[in-house]
């Protein structure tokens, strides 16, 4: 089964800290640690760890973290053929602030993410086209994302939207999503209906979709489909790191959806993978295996 993901790659420089500082303020972390990271890394990490052949498209720098961002891939045997390097800019940075609870701030520097052209998704229009799944997220330009939309939707490829942030989602990206993955936030944001994850959901629903999912943290998800709206509970773990449970979520929904699943299922399966994670630390490292999905499935 194959999964093709156009998206980011960016360091993480993750900050534990007891709160966030004041503007003016200089506060020791109480620990430090870099990681690998963006939206498009973790995701294509997520769903490689849980079985899928995996294709990444998205860009570095010529630095030598680009150079560790291949490096990574390979090992996790996500096909790193279309990751382009560009000396133009340095390889994606990000600092997540970490507080006790869990609760995660992030000031981010896209870098080359940003220079990943229309032309250069193109060139791995031949990938797209035999993906069972095309997932993509908001860390790298509104125009790459495009392309690599239509490609998927003239082949008949699902493409799963996490519109992450959601700064910058159009409708056009919209109409073209079968499966919308957003967090409450964001939900919000795309709809304009504020405090009801549900409700944001079925606003964003639309006829022929697979399926809207509202991820909503500790709670689960919502899904709403063709026959309404579901909550999912998520499971009660000791979270210690939710950086990146939304990747953790969409690469293994992906899966799902792409093994052939009904979105219950899909989303119960996402909710386990995404537990996984958040009881570890850093983003892609944390990611759960197949193996460890199916033990924390079967104790339910
Ligand atoms: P994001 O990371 O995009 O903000 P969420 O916070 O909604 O996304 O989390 C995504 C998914 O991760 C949730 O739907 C849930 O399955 C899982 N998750 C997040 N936080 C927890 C938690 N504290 N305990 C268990 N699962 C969690």
């Amino acid at each position: 089964m194959r999964i093709v993901v156009i998206g980011s790659c960016i360091v993480d420089i993750g900050m534990r800290l007891e709160r966030l500082p004041r503007p003016g303020e200089t506060l020791f972390a109480e620990e430090m640690a870099v990681t690998l990271g963006g939206k498009g890394l973790n995701q294509a990490v997520a769903a490689a760890r849980l079985g899928a052949e995996v294709t990444l498209i998205g860009k570095v720098g010529t630095d030598e973290f680009g150079m560790r961002m291949l490096e990574a891939m390979a090992a996790e045997g996500i096909d790193g053929r279309y990751v382009a390097q560009d000396s133009r800019a340095p390889t994606g940075m990000a600092v997540p602030m970490v507080l006790p609870d869990g609760a995660n701030s992030i000031v981010s520097a896209p870098g080359a993410n940003l220079l990943l052209t229309e032309e250069e998704v193109s060139g791995a229009a031949s990938a797209i086209r035999a993906a069972d799944v095309v997932l993509i997220q908001m860390e790298v330009s509104l125009a790459a994302n495009l392309r690599a939309a239509r490609i998927a939707w003239d082949a008949g490829v699902p493409l799963l939207l996490n519109p992450a942030p959601a700064v910058g989602v159009t409708g056009e990206l919209l109409a073209l999503a079968r499966y919308l993955v957003p967090n409450e936030v964001e939900a919000e944001a795309l709809s304009g209906v504020t405090g009801d994850a549900g409700a944001a959901g079925r606003a964003l629903y639309r006829d022929g979709m697979g399926a809207v999912v509202v991820t909503t943290g500790a709670l689960g998800c919502t899904v709403i489909g063709r026959d309404g709206a579901v909550q999912i509970p998520a499971w009660r773990v000791d979270a210690v790191d939710t950086v990146g449970a939304g990747d953790a979520f969409c690469g293994a929904f992906a899966v799902a959806i792409g093994e052939g699943a009904e979105v219950i299922a899909a989303a119960r399966f996402a909710n386990a993978a995404a537990a996984v994670s958040v009881q570890r630390r850093g983003t892609s490292t944390g990611l759960a295996t197949w193996v460890e999905v199916a033990e924390i499935l079967g104790q339910r």
